[in-house]
């Protein structure tokens, strides 16, 4: 399994803010000097029990008693390996990640692995555009409104709208970072 330079590593974790990662889960709200709560994403819950602290950078959850840093976060919440969430963070904080050992055939799985997150953003920003203004997508719109889902919602959780038919050949944001692999997003 590739190893990641343990001070790559360090400098994803100095780039990246635990507030702005859970952020993207859920609404979080100033509670004290230094935390902030939100409804938990591990467990079902109606109460804010899932606090954050910004200065500490850690979570935790006291109605389920989840808690860690940054990297665990993201690893819990999307089922990621050490390695992958490690990846994830370095892409939205802007670090290239160097691997021990760095053998070719590591650093085409990274590659890979780094063209697969790229084809799932994409396909995610091109469905939830579809949703938001595709004509194919009047059905889906007034659904999505009939739930009670603002446009806020859908831009921030990337809730997406694919139709059945499949796109013309080169237009596929798949195919074209991805070349063997497609990748699909499951929203809403
Ligand atoms: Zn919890």
């Amino acid at each position: 399994m590739a190893r990641i330079r343990q001070e790559d590593v360090e400098a994803v974790k100095e780039r990246t803010d635990i507030v702005q990662l859970v952020g993207q889960y859920l609404t979080l709200k100033k509670s004290g000097h230094d935390s902030l709560t939100g409804l938990c994403p591990f467990h079902q819950e109606k109460t804010g029990s899932f606090s954050v602290s910004p200065a500490k950078q850690v979570f935790y959850c006291f109605g389920c008693g989840k808690g860690g840093d940054a990297i665990t976060f993201l690893r819990e919440l999307e089922h990621l390996s050490y390695v992958e969430a490690i990846e994830r963070l370095a892409s939205t904080a802007g670090v290239t990640l160097r691997y021990e050992g760095d053998s070719a055939a590591e650093r085409r799985a990274a590659e890979r692995r780094k063209s697969l997150y790229r084809a799932n953003e994409q396909a995610a920003s091109m469905f939830s555009t579809m949703l938001v203004s595709g004509k194919e997508a009047t059905d889906a719109r007034a659904y999505v409104a009939e739930r009670g889902i603002s446009p806020e919602s859908i831009e921030t959780f990337e809730i997406g709208y694919a139709t059945g038919y499949a796109p013309p050949p080169g237009s596929d944001p798949c195919k074209q970072s991805s070349s063997t692999t497609g990748a699909a997003t499951t929203t809403g």
